[in-house]
């Protein structure tokens, strides 16, 4: 026997979980499918290795979906400024807040504390039932609708399959979409440390030939690092001895917040640049990480994910209250367009930012040092910049609208 949904959302990541809380209360069977046990308690001082930095746009969809309250009592680390500069020249700019009357620019969050609000949030509700652990393993069209088919035989009948199971996406593979980009030569190492000198509450990110590493502030004093490397140069980071990769990391870093003193475990995650040409097949669509994969540099990838999550909760939701087919063709055509091009813009402008700070060549590294401080000088085109990290574009989605802070 068939088990039937409305809505079946493959991956109950940070994207599948906001748009599941996004389609809250409008009356569709929902069922969520996700292989791995999520956490939703750990022990008082741990810190998760993964962590992102969430910014005002995504602050405000959660807030909207009523989670934000849940995420602050588990600890979200705002951050007021962001320093950027290049190993290779003298090039530097500096975003402060205060430049755009905000309190803030964004927060570090670890990916744990999301999710479990999130799942928190689907507490209350009965219209989403969250399967896990459970796989999707394979779909075929029946009927009206799609007939998935879970690993451990359970069958399901939906009307439309969402497809949030990240980078390496069943579901996109099984629609037949392709994906189309490649592999950075550079591994992303992740850790938390300890540093001599305080993090200010700022983002900190130096540019070094083999790829860029971030210091982002945690409420603890602590930092979560992002080095993106070279997979030889993670593979001999992450086997040194703890004290041997505190002084390479110090010296990396130019020993700008001094020496650093702990490092937790270090793990690291292969980089790459990926999309599909379409987003959209027959009652089957894409989110997130399934449907783009960009470089973690300016740590976009879960911000964008979270605005087509809203996007598409928006056109299904409106569809739905209309009585119209809400996996329609046309409807789920509406959502690419909408979230498509922001999508490989920033796609484009984080593998741009990624090449002219690794090349060699003189004459790119004298123009992009310049750049830096042309714009770092220039308040106008600053703030856009600014701005645009903080996901405050036009044409957001409705729940990425509200009021920024305060609501
Ligand atoms: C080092 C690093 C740092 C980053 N920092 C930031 C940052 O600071 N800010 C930011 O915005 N972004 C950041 N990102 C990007 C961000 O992590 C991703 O864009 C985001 O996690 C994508 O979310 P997602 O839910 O689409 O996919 P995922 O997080 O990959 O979730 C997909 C889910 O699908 C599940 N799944 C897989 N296969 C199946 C299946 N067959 N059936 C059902 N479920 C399945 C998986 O278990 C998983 O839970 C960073 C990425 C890296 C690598």
């Amino acid at each position: 026997m068939a088990l039937r949904y409305d809505l079946v959302i493959a991956g109950g990541g940070m994207v599948g979980a906001t748009l599941a809380c996004a389609l809250r209360g409008c009356g569709l069977r929902i069922a969520v499918i996700e292989p791995h046990r999520l956490q939703r308690q750990w022990p008082a001082d741990s810190v998760d290795l993964r962590v992102s930095a969430i910014n005002v746009a995504s602050e405000r969809i959660f807030r909207a979906l009523g989670v934000w309250a849940a995420m602050e009592a588990r600890g979200v680390s705002p951050f007021e400024q962001m320093h950027v500069w290049d190993a290779g020249g003298r090039g530097e700019i500096h975003f402060d807040c205060a430049e755009l009357g905000q309190p803030r620019l964004g927060h570090i969050i670890e990916n744990r504390v999301v999710l479990a609000a999130l799942l928190e949030g689907l507490d209350d509700g009965t219209e989403v039932e969250f399967w896990c652990p459970a796989t999707l393993e394979a779909f075929r069209p029946e009927g009206e609708g799609l007939r998935l088919e879970l690993a451990d035989g359970t069958v399901m009948e939906t009307r439309l399959l969402v497809g949030a199971d990240g980078a390496d996406s069943q579901v996109r593979r099984l629609a037949g979409i392709p994906a189309r980009g490649w592999s950075y030569a550079q591994r992303a190492l992740v850790a938390v440390v300890e540093t001599q000198l305080e993090h200010q509450a700022t983002a900190w990110q130096r540019f070094l030939p083999q790829g860029p590493l971030a210091f982002l502030p945690l409420r603890d004093g602590r930092s979560s690092i992002v080095w993106s490397t070279t997979p030889e140069r993670a593979e001999e980071l992450l086997q040194m001895e703890a004290q041997e990769f505190c002084a390479a990391l110090s010296e990396a870093f130019g020993h700008r917040l001094g020496q650093v003193r702990a490092t937790g475990p270090r793990a690291a995650f292969p980089l790459r640049l990926q999309y599909a040409p379409r987003y959209v097949e027959e009652r089957v669509v894409l989110v997130g990480d399934a449907a783009h994969t960009i470089h973690p540099l300016a740590g976009q990838g879960a911000n964008l994910g979270l605005l087509d999550a809203a996007a598409l909760a928006e056109m299904i939701r409106d569809a739905a209250a209309r009585g119209r087919d809400f996996a329609a063709r046309n409807v789920l055509r509406r959502y690419e367009r909408w979230r498509k091009g922001d999508n490989l813009l920033t796609m484009a402008a984080m593998d741009g930012f990624n090449r002219l700070f690794g090349t060699p060549l003189w004459p790119l590294r004298l123009a992009r040092n310049a750049g830096l401080s042309a714009v770092d000088a220039c308040p106008p085109l600053k703030h856009r910049f600014m701005v645009h990290a903080m996901g405050l574009r036009e044409d957001l989605p409705a729940l990425a609208r509200g009021p920024a802070f305060g609501c």
